[in-house]
């Protein structure tokens, strides 16, 4: 069975009156049914009474002179009331002087031994004693025996017409409250639709009910104002949407442009790079190209001197602009690793070996511990390898002054872990935290004490973490310092390249639009013993070339320069 709160409202007022109505109706029936009875009884008593009282009156004079015949005449004026069913007259000793019996041959079935004054009712059976006084003194008693069945007879007629009237009357009050329920509640079910409606699909048209002057009208009137707010902000938002979608095309359009602006920019800044780049140190070269041949000669112990300190300071320029090029490289996100098959050990040894001499100027214990159980050839950029190692290796020659500086390579899980410690100044705690980011120098002052940009650590963090590694710093002022990374290198199966042995009198190409590196790579070619000749183009040395095979003596070897105006075709951004 539903619950009674889950029934529609229109049903659940109709059952209420239903309910109400019944009760009401059948508690009136029945109290009307018990009040009609009572009454009734009592009239019939009252008349009873009366009728005893008529005949006592009647009877003094029979009882007076114990006239018996007086006595029955008169109680037979009785036969006209069908309720007596049987009257006797009692003399003052109680003796019966005369009787009526209305059924014939019947005894009587008044107890006289328990007759007490009164009227007394039992079952359909009334009971009348009525004592009869003449002078104050009593004469006798009349007692009359009514039957009282017409009453239930009565009782039961107005019960069965109560019980036929009652279900008319309730079902026509039930018709009438369901009309008048409906009346009540079909707004409130035009307004549950209406408001369904609207939650199934916003925004459409909705019919309200009429508003009345009651409750529901209010409500509806309520619903209507909600309804025209909701409207008027769905119109709003849809406005404001239109102008969003047009804002937003108009931003896409703005950001469209402002990218392909940034992206045109970072192209012409990668471009710019890479000439700066080539630009910058095709001089460089030069200068530290002739300064090293020039070195090569006899020269004056002055101009000696002078040329060395040329060479270092040109060295270190170079050092400054390579760190500031691939600084700019690494922000612009150019700067890519490779991954190559390369013998670690025999890399690492060859290019510290080359960090020992600056070391053991300063008078400085320089070790490298290459694990015997790495293998020998690994996958990984060496370049960029390298790159991180000197830069490591120069700042702990540098900013150390006395004890040792000493360089660990071991396995570490499957990756090979690096790590460069030295017995120098330190850093401090407050600039521990800092250091690999870019432009930081511990103390300000050691930038003019030891040189340097600041860049190389940074340079050397983002390095580490484009080769999938990370690198760390561990320094106690005055104990020294301890940089560590680690990299997956994983063991590589591959051949090694033989190395090239160059003999003397090698017939080679030389191939440089700079005629300052020309003339290096020539100085470089003749100290080596090499037979060299030189282009200036690459159209230049295609002719060179192909004269060199005709004659049967093709060049062997070709030292080229990358950028050769008129022919390079990949960006030598990529390469510098
Ligand atoms: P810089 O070119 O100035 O050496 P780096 O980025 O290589 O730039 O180093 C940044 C700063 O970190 C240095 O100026 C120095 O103060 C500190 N630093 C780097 N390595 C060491 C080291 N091994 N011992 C002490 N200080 C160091």
């Amino acid at each position: 069975m539903k619950r009674l709160r889950d029934i529609p409202l229109a049903r659940k007022l109709s059952l209420l009156l239903l309910l109400t109505n019944s009760l009401t109706l059948v508690s009136l029936a029945a109290i009307f049914v018990a009040f009609d009875y009572r009454e009734l009884e009592r009239r019939m008593i009252a008349e009873l009474q009366l009728t005893a009282e008529t005949i006592g009156a009647n009877s003094t004079a029979a009882l007076n002179f114990d006239d018996r015949r007086t006595g029955e005449e008169i109680l037979a004026a009785l036969r006209g009331d069908v309720r007596v069913r049987e009257a006797v007259l009692l003399t003052a000793g109680g003796d019966e002087l005369a009787a009526f019996r209305a059924d014939l041959g019947q005894t009587g079935l008044i107890d006289r031994s328990t007759l007490r004054g009164g009227t007394s009712v039992t079952g359909d059976v009334a009971l009348l004693v009525h004592d009869i006084y003449m002078n104050d003194e009593r004469l006798g008693r009349i007692v009359l025996r009514a039957d009282l069945s017409s009453l239930r007879q009565h009782l039961l007629t107005t019960v069965g017409l109560s019980l036929l009237v009652l279900p008319v009357t309730i079902i026509v009050g039930h018709l009438f409250a369901t009309w008048f329920v409906g009346i009540i509640t079909r707004p409130v079910r035009k307004l549950t639709m209406a408001a369904r409606e609207l939650s199934e699909r916003p925004g459409r048209w909705v019919e309200l009910p009429s508003e009345s002057a009651d409750e529901v009208g209010e409500l509806t009137r309520c619903f209507r104002v909600m309804l025209e707010g909701i409207r008027e902000r769905d119109r709003a938002l849809n406005e404001h949407k239109d102008h969003l979608e047009e804002e937003v095309r108009e931003r896409t359009r703005e950001l469209n442009e402002a990218r392909l602006r940034a992206e045109d920019a970072a192209r012409m800044k990668s471009e710019f790079l890479a000439n700066m780049s080539h630009e910058i140190r095709t001089p460089m070269n030069g200068v530290l190209g002739l300064t090293a041949l020039e070195l090569e000669t006899n020269l004056a112990p002055e101009t000696r001197d002078n040329l060395e300190l040329v060479n270092l300071s040109a060295r270190n320029l170079l050092t400054v602009i390579n760190d500031i090029l691939d600084f700019s490289k690494i922000e612009a996100g150019k700067m890519n690793v490779e991954s190559v098959s390369f013998p670690l050990g025999h890399t690492l040894g060859r290019q510290l070996k080359t960090l020992a001499l600056p070391a053991d100027n300063k008078g400085l214990r320089f070790t490298c511990e290459i694990d015997p159980l790495l293998p020998e050839s690994v996958e990984g950029d060496p370049t960029r390898l390298l790159q991180v190692l000197t830069n490591l290796v120069g700042n702990a020659i540098k900013f150390t002054e006395q004890g040792a500086v000493r360089v660990v390579v071991a396995p570490d899980g499957a990756n090979v872990k690096f790590c460069v410690a030295d017995s120098g100044i330190g850093i401090a705690p407050d600039q521990l935290g800092r250091i690999l980011e870019s432009f930081t120098q511990a103390d300000g002052s050691t930038t003019r004490r030891f040189g340097g940009t600041g860049l190389g650590l940074a340079i050397s963090n983002r390095l580490c973490e484009l080769m999938c590694g990370a690198l760390r710093v561990e320094s106690e002022v005055g104990v020294g310092s301890r940089f560590t990374f680690s990299l997956p290198l994983p063991a590589s199966t591959a051949d090694q390249p033989p190395a090239v042995e160059i003999e003397p009198g090698t017939n080679v190409l030389i191939v440089d639009d700079d005629p300052t590196n020309r003339r290096v790579l020539a100085g470089y070619a003749k100290s080596m013993g090499l037979d060299a000749t030189l282009a200036a183009s690459a159209d230049e040395a295609l002719a060179l070339a192909r004269a060199a095979c005709a004659r049967g003596a093709p060049f062997q070897i070709i030292f080229s320069d990358f950028h050769m105006p008129g022919i390079a075709r990949s960006s030598p951004a990529d390469k510098q």
